[in-house]
């Protein structure tokens, strides 16, 4: 069977463009490896989704899930692993062919790729067992927890200088902590943060542990240029050493920025590939957020049904 569209991942862009498209009636597919993408994995509550003062990433996750069943959406478990678009000289027009891991194939006339990404780990002792408890990779989600408390932002390129600037609304103190020698961060996030009398900048740091109890307390580093550990009190830290889009697998059929997230027109969501959507963090764009990945992954699949109009047509 020939899908219309087929929808790579189900993390909040996935599901919404899933809804948006059942509800055109599309025929579609989901093919994700689990449900739900970072919100299932998220920690801490979400104080930011509207409709909701305050709700746990697993439930939220329910929610999605439950509207898809509502609206009678196929979803397959599995990884996809390739997606092409040879000439099929049985329809006599390229179809999308997407080969996944289990060693299926399915072919459709539209995809949809919301595969999302993850923040790149400090992978120092402890980080994982905070995680939730102090150590957080989403300033705008967490920052407002911080209030008045002193901070930790790891990683000294224009991610951290901009984290840390949104973090000085909220915090008493922040240190800055960069691997290199001298920060990466641009010359005018550099100025700014210099103005900014809550922040110490710390470099040739080299993160070895995060400690605490029920909460982190403190932040243990290399001081490499020095030859000596250090310890400082934190009760957060902030992880901003990169973030890795899940891009790979569309490597020949998109265009990618320097970081690997795929670059599509902002106002169909389409790449150079046509009939190939993408939506959600997987895309280039600076604000990654539950909110902005449902709203991309609803405009997305509006921009596939309208493609597929024409190409039926
Ligand atoms: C710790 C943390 C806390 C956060 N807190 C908040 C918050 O409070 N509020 C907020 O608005 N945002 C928060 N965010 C950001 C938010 O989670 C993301 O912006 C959002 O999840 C992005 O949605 P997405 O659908 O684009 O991608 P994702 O959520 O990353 O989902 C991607 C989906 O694609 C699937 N996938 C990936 N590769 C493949 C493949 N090859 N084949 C099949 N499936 C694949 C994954 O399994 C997943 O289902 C947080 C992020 C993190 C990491």
């Amino acid at each position: 069977m020939i899908y219309d569209l087929i929808i790579i991942g189900s993390g909040p862009a996935g599901v919404s463009a899933a809804i948006y498209a059942a509800r055109q009636k599309l025929n579609l597919l989901v093919i994700s490896k689990d449900m739900g993408g970072q919100v299932a994995k998220k920690a801490v509550d979400i104080e930011n989704y509207p409709g909701f003062d305050k709700i746990s990433g697993p439930n939220l996750i329910k929610i999605f899930e439950a509207q898809l069943q509502t609206n009678k959406v196929e979803v397959v478990f599995d990884e996809v692993l390739k997606v092409e678009k040879p000439f099929d000289s049985a329809q006599g027009a390229p179809i999308f062919k997407v080969a996944t891991a289990l060693g299926d194939n399915y072919e459709a006339l539209t995809v949809v790729v919301t595969t999302g990404g993850d923040p790149r780990p400090l992978k120092a002792e402890g980080e994982k067992e905070f995680i939730g408890k102090g150590v957080s990779y989403c300033a705008l989600c967490d920052g407002p927890i911080f209030r008045d408390k002193t901070v930790a932002v790891v990683g000294g390129g224009n991610s951290g200088f901009e984290t840390a600037l949104f973090l000085s609304n909220y915090v008493k103190k922040i240190y800055i902590l960069e691997y290199g020698n001298k920060v990466k961060a641009d010359e005018e996030n550099q100025k700014i943060i210099a103005n900014n009398n809550k922040t110490e900048i710390i470099t040739s740091a080299k993160v070895l542990k995060i400690e605490g109890d029920t909460l982190v307390k403190s932040l243990t580093y290399e001081d490499m240029a020095a030859n000596q550990q250090k310890t400082i009190e934190v009760e957060g830290v902030f992880v901003e050493i990169g973030y890795s889009p899940a891009t790979a697998f569309i490597k020949d059929m998109v265009d990618f920025s320097e970081r690997d997230e795929i670059i599509t027109d902002l106002e169909t969501y389409s790449t150079r590939t046509s009939g190939l959507f993408a939506a959600g963090d997987c895309n280039k764009g600076k604000y990654k957020q539950i909110v902005t990945a449902a709203g991309e992954g609803a405009k997305a699949a509006l921009a596939a049904y309208d493609y597929l109009l024409k190409i039926k047509k």
